[in-house]
């Protein structure tokens, strides 16, 4: 356990059995989770799946939490709560109930076997940049060369043009 509490970001998606509630759900869940306070949360966008084609469109948000958990324990909590949503990993990038990425672990740069912070999708993922965007647009990502990168910047390069945003109607 560390004892600071770390501001992190979380990246939500889903394209199964009811996306906007499994969104909603994670995100109580996430709300719910010990030595955490989640502080911040996005719209609910709508993208084009990546990878298979022959898939539902995805829901995603990115929630914001400040934790006290460690890294590696906070991904473990994320599974837990990925698995509470019946996810089973059948297909790579397929179709799922809930994915959780830890996008950022406040200036953390992570590189173990099971832990990649920054995510590594997080400069080409539209879902990714413009919810983050959204909560938090004066984010600067470490690139792990000490060296940092502006997510204003990142949008603004974003050649991801199948993200929308949802409207209120859509999600309450
Ligand atoms: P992608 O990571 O490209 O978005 P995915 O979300 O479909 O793909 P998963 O099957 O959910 O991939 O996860 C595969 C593994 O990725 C997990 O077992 C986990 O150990 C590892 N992983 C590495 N870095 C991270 C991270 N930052 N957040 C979540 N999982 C991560
Ligand atoms: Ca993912
Ligand atoms: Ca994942």
């Amino acid at each position: 356990m560390n004892n600071n509490p770390v501001v992190c970001y979380i990246g939500l998606g889903s394209n199964l059995d009811h996306p906007i509630e499994q969104l909603k759900q994670a995100i109580n869940e996430l709300s719910a989770l010990e030595n955490s306070l989640l502080f911040v949360q996005s719209s609910f966008y709508q993208s084009a799946p990546m990878g298979p084609q022959d898939q539902p469109d995805f829901i995603n948000a990115v929630a914001g939490l400040k934790t006290s958990l460690s890294a590696n324990d906070l991904l473990l909590q994320l599974q837990g709560i990925e698995q509470q949503h019946g996810r089973v990993r059948e297909q790579y990038w397929g179709p799922r109930t809930l994915d959780l990425d830890l996008l950022l672990y406040g200036e953390q740069v992570i590189n173990t076997d099971n832990l990649q912070v920054p995510h590594p999708g997080i400069p080409e993922r539209g879902f990714v940049l413009y919810p983050l965007y959204e909560i938090a647009p004066d984010l600067e990502i470490p690139t792990g060369k000490s060296g940092r990168e502006s997510l204003k910047e990142l949008v603004a390069k974003c050649a991801d043009k199948t993200t929308k945003i949802l409207n209120d109607d859509k999600v309450s």
